[in-house]
């Protein structure tokens, strides 16, 4: 199943807007002064009456991730060459499972640090579900990190080309295995 290659896709607690800017909608809440997606969807701003609103993905199914099927997972920890993910969607649908996968990273350079870090939203695609674990790869342009902050501060940051991404705060730069819609969205922000 191919993902929607449009907007990148929201999840929850991914920052939308802020409380001057916007009043929260359907699918999202104010946390402090910023309003956060509480579903995964597509982020879909009221601009007339300045809502944000969330259009939920497809609801959840029963359906189990099959091999070449696209997921997005939440990173629950990380190596340089391998991490444990939860699957938060399969596709475009939502999986409240909590099913845990197992991302391999191709280890061909020798890298500072984990291409990936703990709390990083990603999309992987599943290439074998062999003795019953999800094994999830990041091998093609539309997987990768579709969402994550500064690993010096928690603040916002852009890609650098690819590969790399820096924080809007405080300026750091860091490696992260980039989705391309990660990318594109990026280059539509504020290069600080
Ligand atoms: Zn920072």
């Amino acid at each position: 199943m191919q993902s929607k290659k449009s907007k990148p896709i929201v999840v929850p607690g991914d920052k939308l807007a802020t409380i001057e800017e916007f009043v929260p909608g359907s699918g999202t809440a104010s946390v402090g002064e910023a309003i956060v997606s509480t579903v995964v969807g597509d982020a879909e701003p009221d601009m007339a009456n300045r809502v944000m609103n969330v259009k939920p993905a497809h609801s959840a199914d029963d359906a189990l991730p099959k091999i070449d099927d696209y997921i997005i997972g939440r990173v629950d920890s990380a190596q340089p060459s391998m991490a444990q993910v939860t699957i938060i969607a399969i596709g475009d649908k939502v999986s409240d499972k909590e099913l845990s996968g197992m991302l391999s990273l191709r280890d061909d350079r020798r890298r500072r640090s984990s291409p990936i870090r703990s709390g990083d939203t990603i999309r992987a695609k599943i290439i074998s579900t062999k003795n019953s674990i999800y094994h999830l790869a990041m091998d093609d342009t539309m997987t990768g990190i579709v969402k994550t902050v500064c690993s010096n501060c928690g603040g916002d940051v852009i890609a650098l080309g690819t590969d790399r991404v820096k924080c809007k705060e405080c300026g750091f730069v860091d490696e992260r295995m980039l989705a391309e819609d990660f990318i594109k969205y990026s280059r539509n922000q504020k290069n600080p």
